[in-house]
């Protein structure tokens, strides 16, 4: 166990597997769940187009893209 500052609002929290404390990883997890729906109906959509039609920022789609979670186009 070990204390880390959470990647989104740095606050600090205990660090178990993510990196993000807990109420930013909720919301974290709502939006992977937003995109992964989306994209099932829409597979080759763009960051433009889940932005827009999911309201999540485009810095935190680029953000999940990085962390691997989301298998997006360009
Ligand atoms: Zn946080």
């Amino acid at each position: 166990m070990s204390i880390s500052n959470c990647k989104q609002c740095h606050r600090l929290y205990i660090r178990q597997q993510s990196f993000y404390c807990d109420s930013c990883r909720q919301t974290q997890d709502r939006h992977f769940m937003e995109v992964r729906q989306f994209l099932r109906t829409n597979p080759n959509s763009t960051v433009l187009d889940i932005h827009q039609q999911t309201g999540i920022p485009i810095a935190k789609l680029l953000e999940m893209r990085k962390d691997d979670f989301v298998p997006f186009r360009r």
